[in-house]
């Protein structure tokens, strides 16, 4: 039987940041991927937003890793030639009520430690965005876009340059225990047993799946996966905006917002459809909540300029009543098996917090 030290399964760009963390520390890493590439799955269905860490709740691991994250993927993509924008938010009240919000809102930000927020009336914000309808707003400039793409990219290219590997077409189909190691069976193409010291399970939507493939890792420490489609419109008519437009958020949500790529083209969502099977169709019929909801702060969106997007899969690990979920991490101290690294409920801000999720991971391996 072939070994190695650490085995990181999934490709995402969690898995990726993870696996450069550990390879970088000089340790011998192999990545393991189901699909035929790299973050071919929830990495390449997200908004690509830099997230400021504005709503998570104080003191979570989302709210850690958010802002440590996005402090460290600003660097990294200066570092390394990444293509980003720090093109900032304005989070818009478009009635008293919401107005009233944004105070708190601001307070919240600020308390999770992200710099900078500064609350306008409606007038200094249309200074900003002209087409913008508002009584008044938040901004936020820490927040940005990057292409995610050239982010994983690199993140490759730094893994293989330290000596690390990935395998495509290559799924773990189970692992046990013995003797001190972890035993790792592949199937694939050419299927393999690999003896490691460190897996690190970063599956994405089926991190859950995979934990319970684990022979010796409690299933009942394996959360129940659900799943939170998130559907986008794209906008055929030029979006006169250059930053991201929230709405306040709404109980469930964060409303319909805008994002941009780094092309400067304009999208909406996502939203919130609760599913039960893998579906990444954008059903058209969903325009029609979208229209009124942008319309309240973008007045002039012209009819017919929604078309049906893409689509992305939250992968929740509470079911829908549960307002909010937090990251969660679970290592030897939780599960009781050595050497296995879970990594569940890695929704957004994952993309942001990946690379501080993967010094967490880096730490909690060394001790
Ligand atoms: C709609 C939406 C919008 C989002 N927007 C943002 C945003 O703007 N900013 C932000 O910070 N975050 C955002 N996120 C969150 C972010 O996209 C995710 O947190 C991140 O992509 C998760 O990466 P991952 O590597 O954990 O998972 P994934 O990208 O899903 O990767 C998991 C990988 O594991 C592989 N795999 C699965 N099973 C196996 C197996 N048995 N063996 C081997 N490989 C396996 C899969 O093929 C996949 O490649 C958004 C998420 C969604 C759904």
């Amino acid at each position: 039987m072939d070994s190695v030290d650490c085995v990181v399964v999934g490709a995402g760009v969690v898995g990726l940041a993870v696996a450069r963390q550990l390879a970088k520390a000089g340790r011998e890493v192999i990545v393991l991927e189901a699909a035929e590439g790299i973050g071919t799955v929830t990495s390449s269905r997200n908004s690509e937003v830099i997230h400021a860490g504005i709503y998570y709740k104080a003191g979570s691991l989302m709210a850690r890793f958010c802002v440590a994250g996005k402090r460290l993927l600003y660097r990294y993509c200066d570092e390394h030639g990444v293509p980003y924008r720090n093109c900032g938010k304005l989070i818009v009240a478009t009635n008293p009520a919401e107005t009233e919000k944004l105070q708190g809102i601001r307070a919240h930000a600020e308390a999770n430690g992200v710099e900078g927020m500064r609350l306008l009336s409606g007038s200094e914000a249309r200074t900003m965005e002209p087409a913008l309808a508002c009584e008044a707003a938040l901004l936020s400039p820490s927040t940005g876009i990057l292409d995610s793409h050239a982010y994983m990219l690199s993140l490759r290219g730094e893994i293989e340059d330290a000596g690390g590997a990935l395998a495509f077409h290559t799924p773990l189909l189970r692992a046990k225990v013995a003797g001190g190691v972890i035993e790792v069976e592949t199937g694939g193409e050419q299927p393999m047993t690999l003896a490691c010291r460190l897996l690190v399970n970063a599956a994405g939507l089926n991190a859950p799946d995979v934990a319970r493939l684990i022979d010796g890792m409690p299933p009942s420490l394996a959360p129940t996966p659900y799943l939170a489609k998130g559907n986008y419109f794209s906008c055929n008519a030029r979006a006169p905006f250059t930053r991201l437009i929230y709405p306040v958020p709404e109980p469930g949500g964060l409303g319909v917002h805008l994002t941009l790529d780094m092309a400067g083209q304009a999208r909406f969502g996502p939203d919130v459809e609760w599913i039960d099977t893998i579906d990444y169709a954008v059903d058209p019929a969903r325009a029609e909540r979208f229209y009124p909801a942008i319309r309240k702060y973008w007045p002039a969106l012209p009819d017919g300029a929604l078309m049906p997007s893409y689509s992305g899969i939250r992968p929740k690990i509470v079911p829908p009543a549960v307002a909010s979920q937090d990251f969660v991490v679970q290592g030897p101290r939780d599960h009781g098996v050595d050497g296995l690294i879970n990594l569940f409920g890695i929704e957004s801000p994952g993309l942001t917090s990946s690379l501080a999720i993967a010094a967490h991971v880096g730490e909690l391996t060394e001790s």
